[in-house]
């Protein structure tokens, strides 16, 4: 069987420079990431903020986690301290969440806006107009302690690529709206997270920066 260290080249030679690679670890054990992070893996992705806590307790400091997952409020304290990038913001409610926690901790968390862009219902995001809403509102212009760095989405699971190509480009052409709108002078905001193992050659081909890969790199995942 092919090593991970392996797959994350073979990876690596796929995509762009510009292009970031998250590797998403959720439900696998601290000895694949290792090994990962030995392969010079840095940025990992968790869904779930009990089993991230633990994983960023047991393993290397310099790891840079990135919490891809639904966010519940009441969880935000427990990442707060050390997460650096948060991909799925999809309420005001949240931000303002995430920046009393990291207030609390003396950072600014980054954060992107999720937009629903699949037609399957079970998926969070905004709509097309919402961010607007959030964007103009007063009580996000107060926020000191949140970083909106871009934009991120998941297609539906299908094998029809056209349709997934379609909705990768309208997640870009919501951060072009975006960017045009509220980052135009914000050098910060710069990410379209989008791709997964299996349509992360379309996403890059529609302006993704940032792929999130799980079972390509360590495996089927098994759930107990
Ligand atoms: C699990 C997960 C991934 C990785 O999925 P793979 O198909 O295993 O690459 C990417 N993004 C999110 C939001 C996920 O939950």
């Amino acid at each position: 069987m092919e090593t991970i260290t392996k797959k994350l080249q073979r990876i690596q030679q796929n995509i762009p420079d510009y292009v970031s690679l998250v590797a998403v670890s959720k439900t696998k054990p601290n000895e694949a990431i290792i090994e990962a992070y030995e392969a010079g893996q840095r940025m990992f992705g968790e869904n779930k903020v009990q089993e991230l806590t633990q994983k960023y307790n047991d393993l290397p400091k310099d790891i840079e986690w990135h919490f891809i997952g639904h966010l519940q409020t009441n969880k935000v304290k427990y990442i707060a301290p050390f997460v650096s990038l948060i991909h799925a913001v999809d309420s005001i409610k949240l931000l303002k969440t995430i920046d009393k926690e990291a207030a609390k901790n003396k950072r600014i968390i980054s954060c992107l806006l999720q937009f629903f862009i699949a037609d399957e219902e079970s998926k969070f995001g905004l709509n097309m107009k919402e961010p607007d809403t959030l964007l103009q509102s007063e009580e996000y212009r107060k926020l000191q302690h949140v970083r909106i760095t871009g934009v991120m989405g998941m297609a539906t699971f299908t094998n029809d690529e056209q349709k997934i190509t379609r909705e990768f480009q309208t997640l870009k052409r919501n951060f072009d709206e975006l960017k045009k709108r509220y980052f135009s002078d914000n050098d910060s905001f710069k990410e379209i997270s989008m791709g997964m193992s299996n349509d992360y050659l379309l996403a890059i081909a529609q302006g993704s920066t940032m792929i999130r890969i799980g079972s390509t790199i360590f495996g089927e995942r098994e759930y107990h």
